[in-house]
């Protein structure tokens, strides 16, 4: 049995002339970018992520770069995020010429620990960025509470968790910006790269419009300076057919997870995800913590099951964040979670019998 981590190929054989029939209406109306699937898009996706307004972008990454731009993110500043995510998340910050400043997680959800948010904030603090990560929410009560105290914007990393909800209310409505992305394995995915961002506020998104636009207004007229950054029509036009979709999506991954769950539970080596239990949780990645983590992950790749790591090297010490002087030990957590992460896989046209693969050859190896 072989088993890949995600199989889009399944997902497309689900929803083919679905898909075909809204690219080929592209193809015939010729408007390929911002066209007016986009359109359609950006109100449809705001108004599942319960906000005013949406904004389609290039990238998962752009969304975070101009939700910076639009908090007036610039050199010196500081801005608070996670030092277990993606690196996107880091690097638009440095990008900006402002200044990351790394908090460790909590270790049960790997999510920033709140409490050290508090203690990371300074005079020179000009936003936070939470993650959601694996499509869990962070504690967003405690976020939303210290960037308040401290009158500091909430740029929301939900590009794992569109959908997920924490105590009812949906990733991307809490901070200024939420920001989304449609790379192909995210649990909305296009085929090619887009992002997305919501906002409640009407000038955040007029202002984030004009950004992606090179800051034009009216075109060729620039009293600002921006970036191109457009979600092309095809992308749009594929991503409404799987909106539709992502409901019946997400319960089937949280169906498979619970399967995961019990199939697992019995293997003390292994520590299953832990969800709190206000949480919606969309299970981007089912990540375990595995003892003897590396041997496992090779010993179920010469059996053809994916698995990856997810992520394997905390922000706090990859090599081009030397310069913030962060030492090895500094963030126990996340230190540890690098080490016995391990995402198995996850995706709604799993089957049964292919779980059950997978749990034997865990226990296996753990015998052995
Ligand atoms: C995927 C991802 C991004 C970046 O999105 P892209 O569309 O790939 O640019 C940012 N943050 C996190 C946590 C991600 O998983």
């Amino acid at each position: 049995m072989k088993i890949p981590p995600l199989d889009l190929k399944r997902q497309y054989a689900s929803i083919k002339n679905e898909i075909d029939s809204a690219i080929q209406n592209v193809l015939n109306h010729g408007g390929f970018v911002l066209g007016p699937e986009v359109k359609e898009l950006e109100s449809k996706l705001a108004e599942y992520c319960n906000t005013k307004n949406g904004v389609g972008v290039a990238s998962g990454t752009d969304a975070l770069l101009l939700s910076l731009m639009v908090a007036g993110i610039k050199p010196g500043d500081e801005v608070i995020t996670s030092t277990f995510t993606f690196f996107a998340t880091a690097g638009v910050i440095s990008r900006l010429g402002a200044k990351p400043v790394f908090v460790d997680i909590d270790p049960d959800t790997f999510n920033i620990d709140p409490e050290l948010i508090e203690k990371a904030v300074t005079p020179k603090t000009r936003a936070i960025i939470p993650v959601h990560l694996y499509g869990q929410s962070a504690e967003m009560d405690e976020i939303v509470a210290a960037a308040k105290k401290h009158d500091i914007p909430i740029i929301e990393d939900a590009a794992q968790a569109v959908g997920s909800t924490y105590k009812g209310k949906k990733a991307g409505s809490f901070g200024l910006t939420g920001c989304f992305s449609f790379y192909p394995t995210k649990n909305l995915g296009g085929y090619g790269d887009g992002g997305f961002i919501s906002t409640d506020d009407d000038e955040t998104a007029d202002l984030l419009r004009r950004l992606r636009l090179h800051g034009a207004r009216p075109k060729y007229f620039h009293s600002i300076i921006g970036i191109n950054s457009r979600l092309d029509s095809m992308q749009a036009a594929a991503l409404l057919v799987k909106l539709k979709h992502l409901p019946e999506w997400h319960e089937a991954r949280r169906t498979r997870a619970r399967h995961y769950d019990n199939l697992l539970s019995d293997i003390d080596q292994v520590k299953t995800p832990f969800v709190r239990d206000y949480n919606y949780h969309i299970y981007h990645q089912y990540t375990i913590l595995a003892e003897k983590r590396d041997a496992l992950k090779e010993y179920l790749k010469s059996k053809d099951i994916g698995c990856e790591i997810y992520y394997p090297v905390p922000m706090h010490l990859q090599e081009c964040f030397k310069y913030l002087g962060y030492a090895k030990g500094s963030m126990p957590a996340a230190e540890k979670a690098s080490e016995m992460a391990l995402s198995l896989p996850i995706f709604p046209e799993l089957t049964d019998r292919e779980q059950d693969y997978i749990a034997e050859t865990i226990k296996e190896f753990y015998k052995a």
